[in-house]
């Protein structure tokens, strides 16, 4: 999609602090961190969101997540990963991402 920043990223038009990269996922530092550890996985394809994604895109996704969660220090102690989904939930960014976030605590409900 031409004017989705997220897919600006991942065609590299769009500059950003890129982690990991393979043939269908991108990971990325958030712009805005809202805990000491805060990136984005994407899908490298324009999806909006998790209820147009095949359970194959959602497990290699959830699989970055982990492993870079694991190589970033955080998975011992824990960390969150959001997936916001339409408007209620406050999704910004029409194309689906995992949120990661990490080196602190968090409280349950969320907000
Ligand atoms: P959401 O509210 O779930 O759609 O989250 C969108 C996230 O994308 C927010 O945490 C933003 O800080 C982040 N974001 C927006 N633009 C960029 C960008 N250019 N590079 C990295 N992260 C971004
Ligand atoms: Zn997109």
């Amino acid at each position: 999609m031409s004017d989705c920043i997220f897919c600006k990223i991942a065609e590299k038009s769009l500059p950003a602090k890129v982690i990991y990269e393979d043939d269908d996922c991108l990971a990325f530092e958030d712009i805005n961190p809202q805990a000491p550890i805060h990136f984005l996985v994407i899908p490298k394809t324009h999806i909006e969101t998790i209820l147009d994604a095949d359970p194959e895109i959602m497990g290699k996704m959830m699989g970055v997540a982990a492993r870079i969660a694991e190589k970033k220090g955080v998975a011992d102690d824990g960390f969150r990963t959001v997936i916001n989904c339409g408007r209620y939930a406050g999704q910004t960014v029409d194309h689906l991402h995992i949120h990661v976030l990490g080196g602190r605590w968090f409280t349950w409900p969320p907000g």
